[in-house]
């Protein structure tokens, strides 16, 4: 990838740049519970964006986009937001940079990215992240790392008409090699675990469908949150999240809300629990009780959040015939992908039939993506 983007580079604009990179995500476990106050727990992927950049001493970027074969020219001010989706990511990281401060001028790059787009590894995030850090340092602008991920946030929210968390920008940034972070979303407080798993392999089945239901019933899922945690606020005061509950709290309103809502919250605080279950196990190098957590996430949030869809239980259930260590569904739900920690010696035989099983019941393969944890934004 880098050869290409230099030649691309030298074509475009003749000479060179200097090279960055940030990489995609995944989430291991800890699914909804960002809303909740609660932690989780994603590391950066071996799959990165990558970009070549130089100053050019003007007050415009000019960018090529290799994946989308596409040029694009613009200016720094807020007026002059380029209509192409991918460049707004890097006006945005920009503009978002001014607003704090720091200086940004004119700049010529080349970029291109093997994390697949839109299938739930954050291809936006490992795009803002690279730009991000790269301009802080090329400015040498002295932007902490969180709030370079905030930068990130902000363009999706202000340039893309995406309302995130802050997640997949905080782990592209902060992504290191061997290590997942344990994020907690109502402090912003994070702990680096060591995530090495030696003789298995991290493989995400991608089911390619997105259904429908996605954006109402999550909203519907926060909701439900809300009110079972403002129920135990009553008695509990103290609860300003569902993460500040105990199951027995839970317990003691079971009465007085929807049993829908008890469903969800109770899923809440179990996939809490889990979360730091998992780190626990990670301490001990025990991978085999990881990967047990995942299996329950899968079913909580099957069963009681009820965010699954046929195509992932699928291929859940068919990761359990096959011995696969953990699995489950990655991301809000309705679509996307699995997460699977499998044994070296399963992994073959298990891949193999996923698709053959998959295709024969939806008509379709599912995309398989081998991920090994790596790092995140950095200059290379
Ligand atoms: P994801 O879940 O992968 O983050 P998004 O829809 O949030 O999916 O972001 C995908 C968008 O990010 C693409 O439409 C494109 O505008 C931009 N993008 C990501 N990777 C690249 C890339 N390699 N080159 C150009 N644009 C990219
Ligand atoms: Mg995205």
């Amino acid at each position: 990838m880098k050869t290409r983007i230099a030649e691309v580079f030298q074509k475009q604009f003749g000479g060179e740049g200097a090279f960055f990179a940030s990489s995609g995500r995944i989430n291991l476990i800890g699914e909804h519970t960002d809303y909740n106050g609660g932690y989780v727990f994603p590391g950066a992927i071996d799959k990165c964006l990558m970009a070549e950049i130089r100053l050019n001493g003007t007050d415009k970027v000019r960018a090529f986009s290799i994946d989308c074969d596409d040029y694009c020219e613009f200016g720094l001010e807020e007026a002059d937001k380029p209509a192409a989706l991918w460049a707004r990511y890097i006006f945005g990281v920009c503009r978002e940079t001014r607003k704090r401060g720091g200086k940004v001028e004119g700049f010529d790059t080349v970029l291109a990215g093997d994390v697949p787009l839109g299938a739930g590894l954050s291809s936006s995030a490992a795009l803002e992240s690279t730009y991000a850090f790269a301009i802080n340092e090329l400015f040498g602008n002295k932007i902490g790392s969180f709030e370079l991920a905030r930068i990130g946030q902000s363009t999706e929210h202000n340039y893309c008409g995406v309302n995130c968390g802050i997640m997949d920008q905080f782990a592209s940034v902060h992504g290191k090699k061997d290590n997942l972070m344990l994020l907690n979303c109502k402090t912003l407080e994070y702990k680096y675990y060591p995530f090495n798993p030696v003789g298995y392999k991290l493989v995400l089945l991608d089911s390619c469908v997105k259904h429908e239901l996605a954006s109402s019933a999550y909203n519907k899922r926060r909701a439900s949150c809300e009110n079972a945690a403002a129920a135990i606020r009553r008695r509990h005061p103290e609860v300003e999240f569902l993460s500040d509950a105990h199951r027995l709290w839970l317990e003691e309103v079971k009465g007085e809300i929807p049993a829908e809502d008890f469903l969800r919250a109770e899923y809440v605080i179990g996939e809490l629990q889990r979360v730091l279950d998992v780190c626990d196990a990670l301490e001990r190098g025990d991978y085999e009780t990881v990967g047990e957590m995942m299996y329950q996430t899968h079913f909580g949030m099957s069963k009681l959040y009820e965010v699954s869809c046929e195509e992932l239980d699928f291929l859940n259930r068919l990761a359990r015939l096959h011995g696969v260590t953990g699995s489950r569904v990655m991301g809000g739900g309705f679509g996307g992908c699995t997460i699977n920690l499998v044994k070296e010696e399963l992994y073959d035989a298990f891949i193999a039939d996923a698709k053959k099983q998959f295709a024969a019941k939806f008509g379709h393969e599912p995309k398989v993506y081998d991920v090994v944890i790596s790092d995140g934004a950095r200059r290379l």
